[in-house]
């Protein structure tokens, strides 16, 4: 694609990025084939290489528009067009560089400023988010059920702790709001690591990964999050952490990019590199020191229909492996028609765009739910919650479903 960026913006980093980015693209539009919104909407400024041409327009100087954020609003951040893209083309980075610029250009309404704030207020703190939960727990008899859908129940945990100490050690991100909604996930994570001989640090300093910030357009409070979590496990990693464990695959990809992110701080570029090279997906790190002995056999092969979430297949280019190990064990994985498809989560999308994201769920939860499986298997905290509420069988996160093989463990 022919391209005119000012050359004041080809002179920074962010402008040269933007115009390779664009020249990558031949416009060809295979990837409007596998673009949610625009399967859903039919409109082209709702596809990725409508959204492409936006952004160029306005990186040449033309003015943006709320119909330019919009359109801009609407993608899900799936990168399913990336996966599809004959050509390289580095999509994300151009849509964090076009939302930035609009957002600047477009004030928008009050309500919405008032939410977004909201958000990123609430859901990075445990300490804030925490009680709003429990008090939301406590209510949930006595809420109307739509409502109730959103609350899910308080569950009793298996907080055992693992015994051993493993000369293999990895730091694991605890999250914002996984640990409060679903406690059970990073307590069967450290008891899987731990049957297969590795031990995992909790860092009590580090928290949120930026991403529900970053993703809101406040890039410098998203930067003071990763800075914060660096500074939380750099000594870890200078006694010999050897990878930095995230449970969540919607926030692994943001700490895999805090070099990125990061690259023009002086003080913080080389650790945040460093610590972008340690980030590791969960499925990584188990499916590397999987041993089947390491497990009993799965009780009655039960039906398991796994979705893989976006940022696991297309974000981070991770597939198959979380399927590979569940067969091993003695599930039965179900066929799930359209799965490179987003389920409608995809962080605060399902708050901000809640009919686009109640379609791609209950597209989701069809394809899913089309072979008759007893659960439903996830990777991400988002994915997991969105559909739950939703889902006629229960919804988990895969690391859930070895725990309970661990010989002598009960499981969550
Ligand atoms: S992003 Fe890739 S697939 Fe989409 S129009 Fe551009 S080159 Fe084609
Ligand atoms: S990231 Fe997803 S929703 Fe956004 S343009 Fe690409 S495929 Fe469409």
């Amino acid at each position: 694609m022919q391209t005119s960026l000012p050359t004041d913006l080809l002179e920074t980093p962010l402008g040269r990025e933007a115009d390779e980015i664009l020249r990558n693209c031949v416009h060809c539009g295979f990837c409007n084939a596998t673009c949610p919104t625009y399967q859903l909407t039919g409109d082209e400024l709702d596809g990725p290489r409508g959204r492409i041409y936006q952004i160029k327009q306005v990186l040449e100087g033309q003015a943006a528009t709320s119909t330019t954020q919009l359109h801009l609003d609407r993608c899900l951040t799936c990168r399913a067009c990336e996966t599809t893209c004959p050509s390289g083309v580095d999509y994300h980075r151009l849509l964090d560089t076009g939302r930035a610029l609009v957002e600047q250009a477009v004030p928008r309404p009050l309500l919405e400023r008032a939410k977004r704030r909201l958000l990123r207020l609430l859901l990075p703190y445990p300490s804030r988010f925490t009680p709003v939960l429990r008090m939301g727990q406590l209510l949930r008899p006595v809420l109307p059920a739509s409502l109730k859908q959103q609350v899910p129940a308080r569950q009793a945990v298996n907080t055992a702790r693992p015994r051993q100490a493993h000369a293999r050690t990895v730091l694991l991100l605890d999250g914002c709001v996984q640990p409060a909604l679903a406690p059970q996930i990073n307590h069967a994570t450290l008891r899987v690591l731990d049957a297969l001989g590795i031990s995992a640090l909790r860092e009590r300093n580090s928290g949120c990964c930026g991403a529900v910030s970053y993703h809101l357009n406040a890039s410098e409070e998203a930067k003071a999050f990763m800075r914060r979590n660096i500074d939380a496990w750099w000594p870890a990693i200078e006694q010999g952490a050897e990878a930095i464990v995230v449970t969540a695959s919607g926030c692994a990809p943001m700490v895999k990019d805090y070099g990125h992110v990061l690259s023009a701080d002086a003080a913080y570029a080389d650790k945040a590199r460093r610590v972008s090279e340690l980030a590791k997906d969960i499925s990584e790190v188990v499916s590397a020191a999987f041993r089947r002995e390491a497990f009993t056999q799965a009780g009655g092969a039960a039906r398991i229909a796994f979705h893989s979430p976006c940022t696991l297949q297309h974000g981070q280019r991770i597939s198959g492996i979380v399927e590979d190990m569940l067969a091993q064990l003695g599930f039965t994985l179900t066929a799930v028609a359209n799965a490179h498809l987003c389920c409608g989560s995809a962080g605060t999308y399902s708050i901000l765009q809640p009919e686009l994201s109640t379609a791609l769920r209950d597209n989701k939860l069809a394809s899913l739910q089309g072979n008759q499986p007893d659960m439903i298997a996830t990777a991400n905290i988002g994915c997991l919650m969105h559909m739950s509420g939703h889902a006629d069988v229960p919804v988990r996160h895969w690391i859930e479903l070895l725990d309970p093989l661990i010989p002598g463990n009960t499981g969550t």
